[in-house]
């Protein structure tokens, strides 16, 4: 594309908000132009503001552009939000209030009746919501990071067989809990059996996000989830151990063929973020594992293993997912992409 978008990453000097940095340097449609971050980095060149921990070099053009406040005078009218959920709800607002177009990372706006909660390969007919919005902008919701690999795992069981209910026990990343996150001397040799607000949200996204639009509103997928979240000592990528029970009894072999099957409407948009496969599925006794699959996909596709039958529920499985790509800001980007290819960005 000749003429990058320009857009504004708020929230640039987080571990979401680097990594919005990191994978829009090289983007073929979008340009960051601006950065906004808290008083405390307000004024800064962004290199001096942000404690860099990605494994690329900061891009010279963005590190010296100035932090901005998140006020909503930014010339980008497209916005990626990677905001403290403290203050995200008011100011994502505001510029949504003001014309501009939010994708957002942060919880307070999921549950909006009129926000999309999106994955783009699980529900992109949801972003049709956007047009009943009363702002005269538009705010796009990211899932929550262990919701997106959990959910992008169900889509096709649910699509195909039917969900009764089910149970997910997470071992969580620690970036997972923003920067500097959780003290070293909590988490080394240990494991920390509660993330704060987590499970509620585990036990509610999935529901919206394979919800049906009926009426012009989403009527939430009805079965029962049960979670139980653990923070452990890795650096990125969520792992899942999952239990489903399903409306028709199918074999392991069957639901395994319908996740190496799937593919969404990005795939075949062929969208810049778009992994090939978005589910890769391991025959491995051992596989999934954080260190040597998270960055599948360049981070964006979600690994799967040890379908096998389970004695309480009908199967069971372990999913992994990388939490600040897919979990985080290239879902989010994903969305973008989608938006701008179904012309919500205009042209
Ligand atoms: P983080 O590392 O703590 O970063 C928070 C960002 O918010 C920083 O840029 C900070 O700026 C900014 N901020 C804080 N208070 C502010 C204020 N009063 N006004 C303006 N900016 C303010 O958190 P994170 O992990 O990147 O998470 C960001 C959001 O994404 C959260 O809502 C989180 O729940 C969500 N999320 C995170 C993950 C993940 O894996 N980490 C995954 C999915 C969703 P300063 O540096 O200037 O203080």
């Amino acid at each position: 594309m000749k003429n990058k978008l320009s857009v504004a990453v708020l929230g640039a000097t987080g571990s979401v908000g680097q990594k919005f940095v990191e994978l829009l340097s090289s983007h073929p449609w979008f340009q960051i132009s601006e950065v906004a971050a808290s008083d405390r980095s307000v004024g800064k060149p962004y290199a001096e503001a942000t404690n860099w921990n990605m494994a690329s070099p900061l891009d010279s053009k963005i590190a010296k552009l100035t932090v901005k406040k998140c006020e909503p005078n930014l010339d980008s009218k497209i916005i990626f939000s990677g905001l403290d959920a403290k203050v995200a709800g008011e100011i994502e607002s505001e510029f949504a209030n003001s014309g501009y177009t939010v994708i957002s990372n942060a919880r307070n706006h999921r549950f909006d009746k009129n926000v999309p909660l999106v994955i783009p390969e699980v529900n992109p007919e949801h972003l049709a919501l956007i047009h009943q919005q009363e702002w005269s902008g538009a705010i796009i919701t990211n899932p929550n990071c262990s919701t997106i690999g959990l959910t992008l795992a169900l889509k096709p069981i649910f699509d195909n067989f039917g969900i009764e209910s089910l149970n997910v026990v997470t071992m969580q990343a620690i970036s997972g809990g923003g920067y500097p996150g959780i003290p070293s001397m909590d988490i080394l040799d240990n494991v920390v059996p509660f993330i704060g607000g987590e499970e509620v949200k585990l036990e509610m996204e999935p529901k919206k996000i394979l919800g049906e639009i009926r009426e012009n509103e989403i009527k939430y997928a009805e079965f029962k989830i049960s979670a139980q979240c653990n923070r452990v000592p890795v650096l990125d990528g969520h792992l899942e151990c999952v239990q489903l029970k399903l409306k028709n009894k199918v074999t392991p072999e069957e639901v395994k063929r319908v996740l190496r099957e799937f593919k969404g409407l990005p795939q075949k948009l062929k969208l810049p973020t778009a992994p090939e496969n978005p589910i890769i599925y391991f025959e491995e006794d051992n596989y999934p594992q954080p260190r040597i699959h998270r960055n599948l996909g360049r981070g964006m596709s979600v690994s799967i293993g040890r379908l096998r039958k389970d004695s309480l529920f009908d199967i069971k499985f372990v999913v992994l997912s990388h939490n600040t790509i897919r979990g985080a800001a290239g879902g989010t980007i994903l969305i973008a992409e989608l938006l701008k290819e179904q012309g919500f960005l205009g042209n």
